[in-house]
């Protein structure tokens, strides 16, 4: 009797697999959408064979915190751009938040979002509801839709149809989150801090970025992160707070772990690859809030993560129209880094120059998050697990293009920028979704749904 060596839709060759455990040198195949076998030597065929040897394969990117404004804004960015910007930034599946689109926040708006999702985007994704004033009651529905978590501003969110969550909201948010066996995600800077300083500088005549980053102190970040923790305590709900801009901020959400809240962090890639010299430098490209900091700062947040930290890491990709980043007045500037095409690459690569594991990247990249979100069969390099990947070449000397971006508006933090570390390919389902630039099929999206162990 003879043995047919099997035959797989992809083989990825001699390459440097990275997964939450560790690397090490080996092949990876490909079936079905799934990952086939992984080893140091596969025998058989496929399809197509990818020789990788200077390559590292990781689990691909998931962003839990992106902006792709479809329905509503698609003026604003898509789900077509929006995705084919994440996938050559070496994502595989996101979650869309529930602002600056048609919000989310009831069974029809998340119907309505979801039918966009599965026509236009080529990465599956799973959507975060919203939670405002008002909606408490729709909290059931948005869970029964399959929301990931339920999304919060703890400060104007900049969006009239998006209000911001009052304390005695969020805690009964918090309070059906529970019952609902959902996280509460919260964009955490003190309203009454912020309004008040933007006030203040409004009055004294002030509108320039100095002003605007002056109006945004660490301190309002730490005092709502210290507000959310205590309601997360006391009702007893998940707690993840979204793009953490300081060291400060992530210790006590670090001294809150430990003593049992249910609490975990993401930043933004953005923090820790520039700086607020960098908003002087490029204006309203790297405009955001809470805002960039200071160099030093910007360190200690590295020290922070390097420590162990941060839970995961999201882009925050959140583009606008140019029209929307022209004002004299830097208040008015539309606050958004659009960074979903070069974060992850770029994060890679200055984590690894700081001696972070490949390893340790694809834990806060990946399997963290779908851990956190319940995204089933995702995060990890493991036989029968959804075939989603990203072949970084991590010596590829080039520098980012305004005609690189596949975004709706070219308009990106990061042009000029040299860097040597390239998405070579992204695999998301088990087909490629971008590759060096060259054309790829169509790729279906489906939505995703939590899954939580039982
Ligand atoms: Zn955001």
């Amino acid at each position: 009797m003879s043995t047919t060596p099997a035959t797989y839709d992809i083989l990825i060759r001699d390459a440097t697999l990275v997964d939450a455990q560790g690397e090490r040198r080996g092949d990876l195949a490909i079936a079905d959408g799934k990952i086939a076998a992984l080893g140091p030597q596969i025998d058989g065929s496929a399809r197509q064979t990818v020789e990788a040897a200077n390559y590292f394969v990781l689990p691909g990117y998931i962003d839990a915190h992106v902006h792709l404004n479809e329905p509503g804004r698609e003026n604003w960015e898509g789900f077509i751009t929006g995705s084919a910007a994440l996938a050559a930034g070496g994502c595989t599946c996101f979650v869309d938040m529930p602002l600056n689109s048609t919000p989310v926040l009831d069974a029809a708006s998340f119907a309505a979002k979801a039918a966009m999702l599965e026509k236009h985007s080529r990465l599956d994704g799973a959507l975060w509801g919203g939670l405002v004033p008002g909606n408490l009651d729709s909290m059931r529905e948005l869970a029964d839709c399959g929301v990931v978590g339920f999304k919060a501003f703890m400060s104007n969110s900049g969006m009239d149809d998006f209000p911001r969550c009052d304390l005695v909201t969020l805690r009964e948010g918090m309070a059906r989150a529970v019952d609902l066996k959902l996280p509460v995600a919260v964009h955490a800077e003190d309203d009454e801090m912020t309004s008040r300083l933007a006030r203040e500088a409004h009055a004294s005549g002030a509108s320039g970025i100095r002003a605007y980053l002056n109006s945004r102190p660490i301190v309002a970040e730490t005092r709502a992160i210290a507000q959310a923790i205590a309601l997360a305590q006391t009702t007893g709900c998940a707690l993840h707070v979204v793009h953490v801009s300081s060291a400060q901020g992530l210790q006590l959400i670090a001294e809150a772990a430990k003593v049992g809240v249910d609490v975990t962090a993401e930043t933004c890639s953005h923090y820790l690859l520039l700086d607020e010299d960098d908003v002087f430098r490029l204006g309203a490209v790297a405009k955001c809030a809470p805002p960039l900091r200071s160099g030093p700062d910007k360190e200690f947040l590295w020290q922070a993560l390097q420590d162990g930290l941060v839970n995961t890491i999201g882009s925050d990709h959140s583009p606008s129209p140019p029209e929307l980043k022209t004002s004299a007045n830097f208040f008015e500037v539309w606050g958004g880094i659009a960074g979903a095409q070069h974060n992850y690459p770029l994060f890679f690569e200055e984590a690894l120059r700081r001696e972070c594991t490949p390893s340790f990247i694809a834990r806060l990249t990946a399997l963290n998050v779908a851990q956190r979100f319940c995204i089933a069969n995702k995060g990890d390099l493991r036989v029968g697990w959804d075939a989603d990947l990203v072949l970084i070449d991590p010596d590829s000397p080039h520098e980012i293009k305004t005609a690189d971006l596949l975004t709706r508006h070219p308009l990106s933090a990061y042009v000029g920028r040299s860097t040597r570390v390239r998405v070579a390919l992204t695999i998301a389902g088990g087909q490629i979704v971008y590759n060096n630039n060259q054309p790829t099929p169509h790729r279906s999206a489906r939505i995703l749904r939590p899954q939580p162990q039982i």
